[in-house]
């Protein structure tokens, strides 16, 4: 899904398969990408294999690259290159929801307190359905995320099951959708009512390729990524990829 991966015309276009090119010539393999069947990135909350990852588990794929979050439950399935990108996590909303909150941790606190006077709050949450977020949100003890996992158990259909449906739920109002900062930096560099509340305490979200446990390609894949990074190509990649076309820097 944008701006990492999209069908255009059968072909595959986008962020991710311009780094893949990169990292082929770099590596000297060849390369095929494919859809993940399910359209989704790997489940990691039960046991049964899904998505992305469940591809590599399953060896019907030999890696699988996209805005995939390196986290410990996967690395227990599947080996990780380094990183190819770190972020944080991040509230999408419309601007008009914002009520002066700067970080995801401020809409927090002003949907918190709202809440204790009102009885209700006045923006939910939303989050994608089994992705890393959600586990992240699960385990993470800042007040931030615990009010986030009290509202999502209590209101299980505020997760979404596809991140633009999450971000057409956004545009309804009065919903926060939890992502990932690069997906919604690129989202509200093309939907201009909508803005991006960093988080302060939910940082340091990775993304790597995953390959099958043991892979003969994981040093290659490491030794390209390393080089392009110090070249400054994944930068320019995402340069060319993440075009704002608001009047709002983020
Ligand atoms: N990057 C996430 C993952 O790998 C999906 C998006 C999200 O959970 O916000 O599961």
């Amino acid at each position: 899904m944008e701006p990492y991966a999209r069908d255009e015309d059968g072909k595959i276009k986008g962020f991710i398969v311009d780094l893949m090119d990169k990292i082929s010539e770099k590596a000297g393999i060849d390369y095929e990408l494919y859809f993940s069947p399910d359209g989704k990135y790997g489940n990691i909350l039960n046991e049964n294999p899904n998505g992305m990852i469940g591809e590599v588990m399953m060896k019907k794929a030999d890696f699988a690259v996209a805005d995939l979050t390196i986290t410990e439950a996967r690395k227990e399935k599947v080996d990780f290159t380094e990183p190819f990108i770190t972020n944080n996590l991040a509230a999408i909303i419309r601007k008009e929801d914002q009520h002066g909150a700067k970080t995801l941790e401020d809409l927090i606190q002003y949907n918190e307190e709202t809440a204790k006077n009102a009885a209700e709050h006045s923006i939910a949450y939303g989050v994608l359905k089994l992705g890393a977020t959600e586990a992240k949100i699960k385990s993470s003890d800042s007040p931030a995320a615990k009010a986030i996992n009290q509202w999502l158990d209590a209101n299980p259909n505020d997760k979404v099951d596809t991140l633009v449906k999450g971000i057409e739920r956004v545009n309804k109002g009065h919903f926060a959708l939890i992502a990932e900062s690069t997906f919604a930096e690129y989202y509200t560099g093309h939907e201009c009512n909508l803005t991006s509340l960093a988080s302060k305490d939910l940082t340091n979200r990775q993304y790597g390729i995953a390959l099958q446990k043991g892979s003969p390609y994981l040093t290659k894949f490491n030794d390209a990524i390393k080089e392009l990074k110090s070249a400054g190509t994944i930068k320019e990649l995402m340069d060319r990829h993440w075009i704002n076309n608001c009047d709002n820097k983020q």
